[in-house]
């Protein structure tokens, strides 16, 4: 059994301290070797929304990893949707806004997400589109956020794995397993989705909505605006699966144990932090995880979370991701023994 390690989030506690010894006890830093070129996977938070993990616990990282031998580099990949991620001088400014600049932070598909490499991976997608910069790196620790989602019920270290380390068309390649019903019978013709949709991609015809466009991300920002509920997604925990699939084919481009997770639960927001406006903290903060394993560290966190309001919230089952992770060889326990430092 993978035993995750844990810090609980004590702020009568010098929680800088207690990160390293959790470090320490999991061995985050074991996966780097001397000249290793390591990427620090993290989401550098999007302008305005005040969620993401604080640049300090990352600083430390950093430091690690250079203690360790290794030569460090922050890294994302850009967004598929348009806000401020997605390219990677927006994404640079990005992350140099919120306080990351204590190592070089690579946009690890590129300019425009056009730099990537396309694996075979198992599971719901037969391949997928790896940011360039991570598929070529030696090391990776994920460092995630976690929080709620509204497509897959919550992220954490498998979603930061899936989603966070594919291009812009790989991220596309998930969202697309996700599917979208109009119901004609029920629309007025409004135009409410194609006003609420970031592209504009709904189109009427005749009175009623349609929408056939390859690009359709399934966000659902239309289905949230539709006055009479005639658009709707279908096959929702299809994403779980793809993120699972995706986070595979990711896993695939590194050596065995090359790879560490640190994840931070804390400020637990109903809305994925991916937007500019994530809406409530709903949970009690939780701590700090450590694994080698992204089944345990997401395990663990759900184990010790409420995690059944993000269930009823969006009617998805926040275990499917792990379980399908599990399913797919990806090692680890989906209800892993964690062990409290300290
Ligand atoms: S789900 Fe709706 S709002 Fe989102 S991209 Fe597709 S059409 Fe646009
Ligand atoms: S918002 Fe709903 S009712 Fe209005 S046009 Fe779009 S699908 Fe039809």
């Amino acid at each position: 059994m993978v035993t995750v390690h844990f810090v609980k989030w004590d702020t009568s506690l010098d929680l800088m301290k207690e990160a390293n010894c959790l470090y320490d006890a999991a061995g985050t830093f074991d996966c780097v070797e001397k000249g290793d070129l390591v990427a620090v996977k993290l989401h550098v938070g999007e302008l305005g929304n005040p969620y993401y993990v604080q640049p300090f616990f990352v600083h430390d990282i950093i430091r690690r990893v250079k203690e360790a031998g290794g030569k460090p580099f922050l890294t994302d990949a850009n967004t598929y949707y348009q806000a401020q991620r997605n390219n990677a001088y927006d994404h640079m400014v990005t992350a140099l806004t919120n306080g990351f600049n204590m190592a070089p932070f690579i946009v690890a598909d590129g300019l425009r997400g056009e730099n990537y490499k396309i694996v075979k991976t198992k599971g719901i997608l037969n391949k997928i589109e790896v940011a360039g910069a991570i598929a070529e790196a030696d090391a990776m620790i994920v460092v995630s956020h976690n929080k709620g989602h509204e497509l897959s019920g919550f992220g954490g270290a498998i979603k930061n794995l899936g989603m966070g380390c594919a291009s812009r068309a790989g991220k596309l390649r998930q969202h697309r397993t996700v599917g979208l019903e109009i119901d004609e019978s029920k629309c007025i013709g409004c135009g409410k989705c194609k006003e609420a949709c970031p592209m504009s991609l709904p189109e009427i015809f005749g009175g009623k909505a349609r929408n056939i466009s390859p690009l359709c991300m399934r966000c659902p920002f239309c289905a949230e605006a539709c006055p009479t509920g005639a658009i709707k997604l279908v096959d929702k925990e299809n994403i779980c699966r793809a993120l699972a699939s995706a986070a595979y084919g990711v896993l695939s481009t590194f050596k065995n144990k090359k790879v560490s997770y640190v994840s931070f639960a804390k400020d637990i927001t109903q809305y994925c932090d991916c937007l500019p406006s994530p809406g409530k903290v709903v949970m009690n903060d939780v701590g700090i995880f450590a694994s080698d394993s992204p089944v345990s560290i997401d395990g663990a966190f759900l184990k010790m979370s409420n995690y059944k309001l993000f269930n009823d919230a969006y009617q998805v089952d926040c275990m499917l991701q792990v379980r399908e992770s599990r399913v797919l060889g990806i090692q680890g326990d989906v209800k892993p023994k964690i062990q409290k430092i300290s």
